[in-house]
């Protein structure tokens, strides 16, 4: 996987404008470990971002994944806790002094990863926590001491539950990707966490959207915060060719496979609205053999890994992917990602597309579009202030097969069940009501929001890892549906 290079990519600026990193006055042992990565000089975020948290500031950060946000916090984060380090084994020396929380368990590992490198020539700890996987460790981790702690919120609360976690000491708190923390329904469980941390502290907000509600959690718990913003907020990447292309809903499938191979595309994510939607995407493009594989909020936290193993190491050409399972995905300069539903929120589409194009490297954003879709991409245009004109699909000849294979759900199966909302949380239909009710396509059917998510943080039992997250949770009751409507039994 390559990385973002500024220098490539910034066309008004010579390498010799470009800010350094020595230029921020960070210790020697964080510059020897961004030489290990290869960096070479800051991204625009990492530029604004570092000195303001090495001042002590309360940041509001706008900006999506794939910009160099972690680095942009992070950094800062160990240059402040350097003074702090030591190589004591007594766990009483380690307690932890920064909290980063992410929506997500991908990026949660992410992140952790990237903490990790960046603090390796030092004496900080750093350890990542997150559902869905064996509580052992981690404890074990926490026990011995870590100063800064990544995490995902409900499995946090589980190990603040079972004493295992203090965060008393916490000096600084980063609220990764907050709007998908809400979309996911975590605002009871971040609230919780908030309650749990010393009043004196820093705070560190980035989300890639800043509607309202975001603005709301921002106010209460940010303080004066400078407002960092790498690119205008709700903006689409500016690199990115958007392509929409008309096609029949019944032939969106064919016209995915079309566009792989008319394009030879081979790193792409496609994302669907749904996760039966995606599994069913997914096979159907390994049966006319392309290298794909779905991951959602049914897959397992190890398939889930594996996928996205497989794909960067070049060994999957095609990630299926709903938003959230896609949602902070450590993917850069993704030369496309491909539309097979345009998303039912329009602030969905601008994270999607965000996968390409990124720091500034060019990508292609190829929608799939059906007439059913006419206020979806009215969303999306008013959203992004752009006019997006569906144009025809070259050379495509649709094999009109769904009729052939009797595949008689697919037309409501795909887009009707919603089986997705296990992980999607929040995208519940209940966000923005007038607009739902001026559609003037039917929509698909909804279910009623589940009461989970409006029930705040519960701990689990004592002993038996629990999932962590809404999703887990929800997909965990999705399951057996999931397994009826695939045809298929538990996954092994
Ligand atoms: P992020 O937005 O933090 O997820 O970062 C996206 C990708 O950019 C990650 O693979 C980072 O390792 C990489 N990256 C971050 N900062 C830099 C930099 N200054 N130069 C090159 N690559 C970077």
């Amino acid at each position: 996987m390559s990385d973002i290079k500024p220098s490539q990519t910034a066309p008004e600026a010579t390498p010799a404008a470009l800010p350094r990193f020595a230029d921020f006055g960070l210790a020697p042992p964080i510059l020897q470990a961004l030489a290990d990565q290869g960096y070479q000089h800051p991204t625009p975020i990492q530029t604004q971002a570092i000195p303001i948290v090495l001042q002590g500031r309360d940041v509001m950060g706008a900006a999506q994944t794939g910009t160099g946000k972690t680095a942009g916090f992070s950094l800062p984060i160990i240059q402040l806790l350097l003074a702090q380090a030591n190589t004591s084994a007594s766990p009483a020396r380690h307690p932890v002094r920064a909290l980063i929380l992410t929506p997500t368990r991908e990026l949660a590992d992410q992140v952790a990863d990237n903490v990790k490198a960046y603090s390796r020539h030092t004496a900080l700890r750093a350890t990542v926590v997150f559902g869905g996987v064996d509580m052992s460790p981690q404890t074990a981790a926490l026990r011995a001491g870590v100063e800064i702690l990544i995490a995902t919120p409900g499995r946090l609360l589980d190990h603040v539950q079972q004493k295992t976690l203090n965060l008393s000491q916490t000096q600084i708190f980063v609220m990764d990707e907050a709007d998908r923390m809400l979309d996911m329904g975590f605002l009871p469980d971040l609230q919780r966490i908030i309650n749990l941390l010393p009043k004196q502290r820093q705070n560190l907000m980035f989300s890639a959207t800043f509607s309202p509600e975001i603005k709301k959690l921002a106010g209460s718990f940010l303080k004066e915060p400078v407002l960092i913003e790498v690119a205008r907020s709700n903006a689409t990447a500016e690199r990115v060719t958007q392509i929409v292309y008309k096609v029949d809903e019944e032939a969106k499938r064919d016209a995915v496979v079309h566009l792989l191979r008319q394009r030879e595309i081979k790193q792409v994510i496609v994302f669907s609205n749904t996760k039966i939607g995606a599994s069913r995407l997914s096979r159907e493009l390994e049966r006319q053999g392309i290298r794909a594989s779905a991951i959602h909020g049914d897959k397992t936290q190890i398939e889930r890994m594996a996928a996205l193993d497989a794909f960067k190491n070049g060994g999957l050409d095609v990630l299926v992917a709903t938003d959230v399972a896609a949602r902070g995905l450590d993917i850069a300069e993704l030369p496309c990602v491909i539309n097979y539903d345009l998303p039912y929120n329009a602030e969905d589409y601008v994270h999607r597309i965000g996968r390409t194009g990124r720091a500034g490297a060019s990508g292609d954003a190829l929608s799939l579009y059906s007439d059913k879709d006419a206020r979806l991409l009215a969303d999306i245009e008013k959203l992004i202030k752009q006019k997006l004109t569906p144009v025809a699909l070259d050379d495509f000849n649709p094999r009109g097969a769904r009729a052939e294979r009797g595949d008689r759900s697919e037309r409501y199966g795909d887009r009707g069940d919603r089986g997705d909302r296990g992980d999607r949380g929040g995208d519940r239909g209940d966000r923005r009501p007038s607009d739902r009710a001026s559609r003037s396509a039917p929509l698909p059917r909804r279910e009623k929001v589940d009461p989970w998510f409006l029930k705040p943080y519960e701990p689990a039992a004592p002993v038996e890892p629990k999932a962590d997250t809404a999703a887990d949770a929800r997909s965990s009751k999705a399951a057996p549906k999931r397994a009826a409507l695939l045809g298929g039994g538990p996954k092994g």
